[in-house]
């Protein structure tokens, strides 16, 4: 199935879901109530139900409490390799599979991992993306320009009814630059939905061509520079609102369109910060980011390590939200690859076109402005066909600046964070 196809599939249960989408963004206008009952009432639903139905999490021997705060104390951390050790004891065991649909986590955090979801958890990430829009003072059937999204090869442009009837336009690794800068020109899109090294090679890619102007620029899934935010906002003339996420909670923190602070997406999710052990850290001390996903009970995220660091503020944010404020201390950095004419080009693209080849784990390794490296572990069934042709996709991709060439590497030949997490991307060149 192409890509349209699965759009068009996913379109029709996507829009089975609009009613109850529109429904909980409705609900999300009520704030009578304090969140923190919201967050209670929620996560009481979600231990109740899980503690019960998952395997793995009712293997602990936690028995619901009165207060569901104290009883996800006493549940441990769990961490990526755990789910991937005891993949099936994640998933309830009253799964309906027509209620689900699945994410492939990016390379970003390891070895990619089948996530599922359940349509509880899109109803109310897009329930609350809907408010988002409307408090930037977007129209809920926003136009959304996705760029350089890899799945797509040329332009595609679909509505997702289920967020509100907003139409995407996308495109994927671009041969003719000047036909889809002309495409993304005459879309005129409201909001601007990349990775901020995208948004700078859309800049580039359009400024012989025209002059495109969303009302905003919204970024995530790496970490956002002064110098990128600055430079992004002065060629868009448009403010840049940041969001942290992860595929295994979606969005879990959006910046204050106000302070600019990275206010919890606390209806949704329930982030602690933790020591090595687990344990939680007061407001204002650094720890690991921990999530607790309070609408999935089909494969739940109970205190799940994201591997970022950050801590909680202890001051509330002068906009007034009750939503807790984030404050990240390493995001996501994908870094940059450098090429031979001083330019630099954003590592992710080339990342998302080798993964679309049967290999498991990879790295990109810069040890020079002359070549690229990409440590490789192979899937069961390639060849070293489909290495050659990945390698080829991925010189043509850098239009051939830099030569890319792919080994087959041993686990211990990756390099990790000091944290231990997986790195798309390592240079070994100075600065
Ligand atoms: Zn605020």
């Amino acid at each position: 199935m192409g890509r349209r196809e699965a759009l068009a599939a996913d379109g029709v249960r996507q829009g089975r879901l609009f009613a109850r989408t529109y429904q909980a963004f409705l609900a999300y206008g009520d704030r009578s109530r304090p969140l923190l009952d919201r967050q209670h009432e929620r996560l009481s639903a979600l231990l109740t139900r899980v503690l019960r139905t998952v395997p793995a999490l009712r293997a602990r021997g936690v028995t619901p409490g009165d207060d569901p705060f104290a009883t996800l104390a006493r549940l441990p951390t769990m961490t990526k390799q755990q789910i991937r050790d005891d993949y099936r004891g994640h998933f309830a065991e009253d799964i309906d599979p027509r209620d689900c649909a699945s994410v492939v986590t990016s390379g970003t955090t390891g070895v990619p991992l089948k996530i599922v979801h359940n349509s509880e958890h899109f109803v109310h990430v897009n329930a609350l993306a809907l408010r988002r829009a409307l408090e930037w003072g977007l129209p809920l059937d926003r136009k959304v320009l996705r760029p350089f999204k890899s799945e797509a090869d040329g332009w595609l442009e679909y509505t997702v009814p289920s967020a509100g009837f907003l139409r995407y336009g996308e495109f994927g690794f671009v041969t003719d630059e000047a036909a889809i800068a002309r495409r993304c020109l005459e879309f005129g899109p409201d909001v601007v939905f990349t990775h901020p090294s995208r948004a700078l090679a859309l800049r580039d890619m359009l400024a012989p061509h025209g002059v495109l102007r969303p009302r905003v620029v919204q970024t995530f899934g790496e970490q956002l520079t002064d110098a990128a935010r600055q430079a992004i906002s002065e060629h868009f003339q448009a403010p840049v609102r940041d969001c942290y996420g992860v595929n295994e909670a979606s969005t879990v923190a959006a910046q204050c369109p106000e302070h600019g602070r990275y206010h919890i997406e606390g209806e949704r999710v329930w982030v602690e910060i933790v020591d090595d052990d687990g344990n939680p850290l007061p407001d204002g001390v650094e720890g690991d980011i921990v999530v607790t996903n309070l609408f999935n009970t089909v494969m739940p995220f109970v205190r799940y390590r994201t591997g970022d660091v950050g801590a909680l503020s202890a001051e509330r944010c002068p906009c007034g939200r009750e939503q807790k404020v984030l404050r990240l201390i390493t995001g996501r950095q994908h870094g940059a690859i450098a090429l031979p004419d001083g330019s630099r080009t954003d590592v992710l693209r080339l990342v998302k076109l080798i993964e679309r080849f049967p290999v498991e784990r990879l790295q990109v390794v810069q040890d020079s402005r002359e070549s690229l490296t990409v440590l490789v572990r192979p899937a069961a069934g390639c060849t070293d066909d489909d290495l050659r042709r990945a390698a080829d996709a991925a010189t043509a991709a850098l239009h051939g600046r830099l030569p890319v060439r792919l080994r087959r590497a041993r686990p211990d030949e990756f390099t990790e964070s000091r944290a231990g997490k997986h790195l798309n991307f390592v240079s070994l060149m100075e600065n």
